[in-house]
């Protein structure tokens, strides 16, 4: 199969987080996909490195899921959730909360991580407003998170390109310093050893704004966009007590880590963390339709319920949130991976996956690499005329020998599809040594 595409089209779609021009030159394209592999526009067989953009666990076109949006599409294609409703959007929202943590009893639907995080940052100040503590309104991240790009996320976000173009953002937000430690925690396997105490960093604000300032503290249980960044052993569940005791929502982000990356059926479960808002996306339909779910403790939507007359309830939602197809595309999701065993799968591939990505341990300029559940990562020392460089060329490498990794500054990261055999993972990383072995 070779597809051609008109240098028209190229102009014409102006890619999000891309260097048109210089992607514009030498495209990479993708006409197809099934289970593990990617087809290129020339008839390659990519193997797929990262699930997508971190979404597609259950590998790609699996037939439960397709069959279900069909027949959904055929059935009820459309019908808004805003005061009228559809059974779709109640047997979606069911079959999640019973995968939830404990605790967990509803789900407000986006199509989006970022709608979710825009929608969990709304619901915390909120919470606290119903509850009468109206000037509860700051809100803390952490540098490095990454929690999507509408204002919000990008204001608690904590990556620099991601804001220095877009003016003061939101107002009333900080940050906890990050946890990546290369100097203490190099070549860690799992959860690194060193840094628990930096959870501390949320009593620092608290003492700077007072805890009746603050409504809530977002982090990703593992920093994956930010290029894999592992939690400290101790320290989220340190971060929950810190919070907890100041009555200021704990958020956990998992966008990526929810719906089996570490696992476990959220990340939240892996670290033994009781959250107040979960919020995903990407897994939650297996990449197949834009789709979010925001998960909420029964004492948040509680006091909603129970609120001052005026609040009416949440005021907030989106036209498509609930919408059929995406909510028949999350029941075939989540019907194969419960088949398979998917949610469960990291856990048993783990051990091998560690060993494989620790063995890339000496290859040029590495200075570190990470892993858990069914993530690893290797960060290169940067090249100090042009960083990120060394890992955007290993990038294109890896692609043209028909494997896709994710390259974020100086950082590779690798979360294939959870259906992966150790075969495949065995072929992925002799691809990538490969590359890596070469030194450009
Ligand atoms: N939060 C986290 C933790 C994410 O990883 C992402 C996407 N990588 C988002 C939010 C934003 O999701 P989306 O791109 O679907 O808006």
């Amino acid at each position: 199969m070779n597809v051609q595409i008109k240098p028209n089209d190229l102009a014409a779609f102006w890619m999000p987080f891309t260097a048109n021009k210089q992607f514009k030159a030498n495209p990479r394209l993708f006409v197809g996909a099934k289970d593990m592999h990617y087809i290129t526009n020339d008839g390659r067989r990519v193997l797929d490195g990262t699930s997508g953009l971190w979404c597609v666990n259950a590998g790609h076109c699996r037939p439960k899921i397709a069959e279900a949006i069909k027949a959904q599409v055929d059935t009820l294609d459309f019908a808004g959730t805003f005061q009228m409703g559809h059974t779709r959007a109640f047997e979606a929202a069911t079959r999640l909360v019973d995968l939830a943590p404990e605790g967990f009893n509803q789900v407000f639907f986006t199509n989006s991580g970022s709608e979710s995080v825009e929608t969990a940052l709304k619901m915390a100040i909120a919470y606290h407003r119903a509850k009468g503590n109206a000037s509860k309104v700051r809100l803390i991240g952490r540098e490095r998170g990454y929690h999507g790009v509408n204002f919000g996320g990008m204001s608690v976000g904590g990556i620099g390109p991601n804001r220095k173009m877009f003016g003061a953002l939101v107002a009333g937000v900080d940050h906890m310093r990050n946890t990546h430690d290369i100097a203490r925690n190099a070549f860690s396997r799992g959860e690194p050893e060193h840094g628990a105490e930096l959870a501390d960093d949320l009593e620092r604000l608290v003492a700077l704004h007072d805890a009746s300032t603050i409504a809530a503290v977002i982090v990703e249980p593992v920093a994956c966009s930010a290029g894999v960044l592992i939690p400290p052993k101790g320290y989220l569940k340190r971060l929950e007590a810190i919070a907890r005791k100041h009555d200021i929502l704990l958020i956990a982000d998992e966008v990526i880590t929810g719906f089996g990356r570490l696992g476990t059926s959220f990340g939240s479960d892996y670290f033994g963390i009781s959250p107040d808002i979960i919020t995903t996306a990407k897994g939650v339909t297996n990449g197949t339709v834009p789709m979010g779910a925001v998960f909420v403790k029964s004492h948040v939507h509680d006091a909603f319920m129970n609120g001052p007359d005026w609040m009416i309830d949440f005021f907030h939602g989106y036209t498509y949130s609930g919408h059929p197809v995406a909510c028949a595309a999350a029941i075939g999701t989540l019907d194969t991976y419960a088949e398979e065993g998917l949610l469960t799968r990291a856990a048993e591939l783990a051990p091998y996956w560690e060993e494989r990505v620790h063995a890339l341990k000496g290859l040029p300029h590495i200075i570190d690499i990470r892993n858990i559940g069914l993530i690893g990562a290797v960060e290169f020392n940067p090249d100090p005329a042009q960083p990120g460089k060394r890992a955007y060329e290993r990038f294109v490498k890896a692609f043209e020998a028909g494997l896709l990794v994710r390259q974020t500054g100086d950082i590779i990261a690798l979360s294939p599809p959870l259906v992966i055999s150790k075969s495949e993972i065995d072929q992925l990383f002799d691809i990538f040594t490969k590359v890596l072995k070469a030194d450009y």
